[in-house]
């Protein structure tokens, strides 16, 4: 029996040995890796040296290798702490505080024989040496239960905040220690006859079995402690925890951003009203929707969305509130809306545009308001662009756009219509005072030359002006102005002619 249990306390140890190894050489893959290779160290220390300490010949070796087996117990609890510290995400303990416990243990273990405040007495057992430890022996065994302890909570600490699939890294990491921790507690603690037989370095086997299944099986291939709270913090969207009474809970960095450039004089948020940090603005939409757009004073836009957290009863616990700066997305849309509506050549309005501001005028006109249209065409333009290329006829076109776009008035509307032409809408204004206005802008076009590399180059257009009838469709009114446009280039261009039905509108 006694060279079962020597035997099975070297199997561990050589176990303990090996796995110790191929962890320590994993190191650049995980900051696990040491730790881990400390514990299982250790485990073997204690174990080998329990196995001596059972075959050595006399009681004082016996004794010896005894004494051995606690540096290894100090590695095993400097190697869990350690572990635990790391995994759950803290920076790991510095080297010379977890060294200071086992170099006075080692110093009191050498220097024994002579207070014997470690061991009071010794005998020998049939598995190994029986002590009557002394108050050294005690301290030493407090400390590494307090060690192990405060590793534990940190444990299920981690375990508690992190992100769900992590969980079962600190789990079976958990899983792992219990068997040597509670052969340790029954050796240690219950007054059973063992006969100097201590189970702790055989159930490391346990660890091992249960370490090394977890890894194999991916479970701790989450090396990397993530937690929500990280998560959370990562976020680019402002996330901010408020009470049922709209105080603030917490806040992550995004928030405390955002929340700075709100009340630049708020400070601290932590406690305070969600009244006191913001503007009645923000406070206004807290109170109502789940969702809303909201523009701050110097033009950033935020779209924020509100969540109500219920407790268990169903009444409202918290207010989780998600801001995300969608300033640029914003400018990013009234640009494309614009460009939608905007002609690329020239940026007065495209043809799409006028359409529909047309058919919506007509609507208007229909209550007795007055609705005319220009319709302009740039003369002889193909021999512009045959004289001078398709870049100088660019530029006219340009041109032209510019000096009309500067001539109208508010509420009118400058479109391109086709290639060289262009619409004017003038809402409220008969077809006299357009035809009136429609000459002013040829006179200005006739009498402005256009710069290009050929020298400069005067343009003329010629207009049909037509005046919306109250049965009329906008197609009728875009018909009737071509009409009389044409009838203006068959008279010689560069003059302004009213649709004749219009004048017979207009008396
Ligand atoms: P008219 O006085 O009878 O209007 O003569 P015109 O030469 O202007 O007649 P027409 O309408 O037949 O010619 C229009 C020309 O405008 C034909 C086309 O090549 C040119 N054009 C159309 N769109 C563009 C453009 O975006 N840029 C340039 N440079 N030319 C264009
Ligand atoms: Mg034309
Ligand atoms: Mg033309």
């Amino acid at each position: 029996m006694r060279m079962a249990i020597v035997a099975l306390y070297a199997g561990a140890g050589l176990i303990a040995v090996v796995y110790a190894a191929l962890t320590y050489r994993r190191r650049s893959e995980t900051p696990l890796a040491v730790p881990l290779s400390l514990v299982m160290a250790g485990a073997a220390e204690w174990s080998l040296a329990s196995a001596c300490s059972l075959v050595a010949p006399t009681l004082g070796l016996a004794l010896g290798f005894n004494y051995a087996i606690f540096p290894g117990v100090a590695m095993v609890v400097a190697g869990f702490f350690w572990h635990t510290t790391v995994s759950s995400g803290h920076r790991p303990p510095r080297p010379a505080l977890i060294l200071i416990e086992p170099l006075l243990l080692v110093a009191v273990i050498a220097t024994d024989p002579w207070h014997h405040t470690f061991y009071r007495q010794l005998e020998a057992g049939t598995f190994g040496v029986i002590v009557q430890p002394g108050p050294a022996y005690w301290v030493h065994v407090l400390y590494g239960y307090v060690l192990m302890a405060v590793g534990t909570v940190l444990v299920i600490r981690a375990m508690r905040r992190a992100v769900r699939g992590q969980r079962r890294m600190y789990r079976w990491f958990l899983v792992g220690a219990i068997a040597p921790t509670v052969g340790n507690l029954v050796t240690v603690f219950i007054d059973v006859d063992m006969q100097g037989l201590d189970l702790t370095p055989l159930l490391f086997l346990v660890s091992g079995v249960v370490w090394w299944w977890s890894d194999r099986s991916g479970v701790t291939s989450e090396r990397v402690p993530v937690t929500y709270a990280q998560v959370i913090s990562a976020l680019s969207d402002a996330v901010m925890v408020l009470d049922p009474h709209g105080r603030f809970l917490d806040v992550n960095p995004a928030a405390t951003k955002l929340l700075a450039a709100v009340n630049p004089a708020g400070g601290a948020v932590i406690g305070k009203r969600w009244q006191e940090v913001a503007d009645p603005h923000f406070t206004a939409m807290i109170a109502g929707t789940s969702q809303t757009t909201i523009s701050g004073a110097s033009g950033e836009v935020y779209d924020f969305r509100v969540v109500k957290i219920e407790a268990a009863d169903g009444s409202c616990a918290c207010t989780v509130v998600v801001a995300r700066d969608i300033t640029e997305l914003e400018r990013l849309r009234a640009e494309l809306t614009e460009q939608a509506v905007r002609d690329g050549l020239t940026g007065v309005y495209n043809r799409r545009q006028l359409d529909a501001v047309l058919k919506a005028q007509a609507h208007a006109a229909a209550d007795g308001h007055p609705l005319s249209i220009v319709m302009i065409d740039v003369d002889c333009f193909k021999a512009v662009n045959d004289r001078y290329g398709h870049a100088v006829g660019d530029q006219v076109l340009v041109d032209l756009a510019r000096q009309l776009t500067g001539s109208v008035r508010e509420g009118d509307m400058v479109a391109r219509y086709g290639g060289e032409e262009f619409v004017v809408v003038l809402p409220g204004v008969d077809a006299q005072t357009a035809a009136e206005r429609a000459d002013s802008w040829r006179r200005q076009c006739a009498a402005t030359p256009v710069d290009t590399p050929l020298g400069t180059l005067n343009v003329t257009f010629s207009a049909g002006v037509a005046q919306l009838a109250a049965t009329g469709s906008p197609d009728d009114l875009l018909r009737l102005a071509d009409e009389a446009l044409y009838r203006a280039k068959r008279a010689g261009r560069n003059q302004i002619l009213v649709a004749e039905s219009t004048l017979s509108i207009t008396g």
